[in-house]
C-alpha cells in the first residue's frame, strides 16, 4: 500500500486544512518536551510568527535514562491544546504506547511514532485504527525497507494517512548525534508515494548545523521539516543542545525560501 507501484501519484496527507505533500513545505516546530505553560506558549507564539504551521512538543518522552524528565503527560497534552487554541497551529505529539493512545489521540492532530517505537508492531496496529494522521519516524538502526514495512502495518490496518520522517540513523560517526540520511528522501520518494519530512534536529544533535541541514532536506525534496525550538535552550529539560532559539529559527525560516518551492 505504501509503494509507488501500487499508487503512482504522490499522496497528500490532510491535517485539518493543511496539505502535507502538496505544493507547500510545512514546518513542524517547538520544544522537544512540553515543560511548562509559559515555555510552551512562548515557543508556540514564536514559531507561528516565523511561519511554522504545526507545533511539536512531547508530553510523553522516551528518555534513555529513567532518571531524566519523562514529560508532563496529560497536563502536557492540555497545554498543547491550549497553544493550539491560542495560535491556530496544529499539534504533533508522540504516543509511546497502546495504553495512552486513546488519551493522546483526543488531543493530537498528528500522532507521532518515535524512532524507538518504529517497529512496535502492536502500537502500529493500534494507530492504524485511529482516524488521525501518523508521523512515522525512522528507527535508529532501521533500513528504508523496514521503515516502509512499518508504514505498511499502519496502512494495512486501515489508516492511510502516514507521513514518514527521516531523523538520522546510527553510524560510526559520533561527532553528530546521528547521521542524517538525506539520501532517504529521494529513495523513499522513488519507492513510495507517501510524504516525507526531515528532522534535522535529532539528525545532527547540534543546533549549529540544523539550519544548513534543513535547507539541504528541502533541496533534496522533503515535504516538510520537524525542528526543535526552545525559548531558552540552555535551560531545556530535554535536547537543549540541538534546539534553536526562536531568533535562529526565524532566520532558518527566511533562508529556506532560497531552496523551497513555497513555505
Ligand atoms: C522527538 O521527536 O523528540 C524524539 C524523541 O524523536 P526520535 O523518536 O526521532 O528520537
Ligand atoms: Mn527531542
Amino acid at each position: 500500500l505504501a509503494s509507488r507501484a501500487f499508487h503512482p501519484e504522490d499522496s497528500v496527507v490532510m491535517v485539518g486544512d493543511l496539505a502535507i505533500g502538496g505544493e507547500e513545505i510545512h514546518v513542524m516546530a517547538g520544544p522537544c518536551a512540553v515543560e511548562s505553560r509559559e515555555q510552551l506558549l512562548e515557543a508556540a507564539r514564536q514559531v507561528k510568527a516565523a511561519g511554522a504551521t504545526i507545533l511539536r512538543g512531547g508530553a510523553y518522552k522516551p528518555r534513555t535514562s529513567p532518571y531524566s524528565f519523562q514529560g508532563l503527560e496529560e497536563e502536557g497534552l492540555k497545554l498543547l491544546a491550549e497553544a493550539r487554541e491560542l495560535t491556530g497551529l496544529k499539534i504533533v505529539t508522540e504516543v509511546m504506547d497502546v495504553r495512552t493512545l486513546p488519551l493522546v489521540a483526543e488531543y493530537a492532530d498528528i500522532l507521532q511514532i518515535g524512532a524507538r517505537n518504529m517497529q512496535n508492531f502492536f502500537l502500529l496496529r493500534e494507530v492504524a485504527r485511529v482516524d488521525k494522521p501518523v508521523l512515522l519516524k525512522r528507527g535508529l538502526s532501521c533500513t528504508i525497507e523496514e521503515w516502509l514495512m512499518a508504514a505498511e502495518y499502519i496502512m494495512s490496518g486501515g489508516n492511510h494517512r502516514v507521513i514518514l520522517c527521516e531523523r538520522g540513523i546510527r553510524t560510526f560517526e559520533n561527532y553528530t548525534r546521528n547521521t542524517l540520511d538525506l539520501t532517504a528522501v529521494p529513495v523513499v520518494k522513488y519507492l513510495s508515494h507517501l510524504p516525507v519530512v526531515v528532522d534535522p534536529s535529532h539528525g545532527v544533535g547540534k543546533w549549529r548545523f540544523v539550519p544548513t541541514m534543513a535547507r539541504a532536506a528541502v533541496a533534496a525534496g522533503a515535504d516538510g521539516l520537524l525542528v526543535e525550538v526552545h525559548p531558552n535552550p540552555a535551560e531545556a529539560l530535554c535536547d537543549g543542545p540541538q534546539s534553536l532559539t526562536p531568533e535562529n529559527f526565524a532566520h532558518m525560516m527566511k533562508e529556506l525560501h532560497s531552496v523551497a518551492r513555497a513555505v
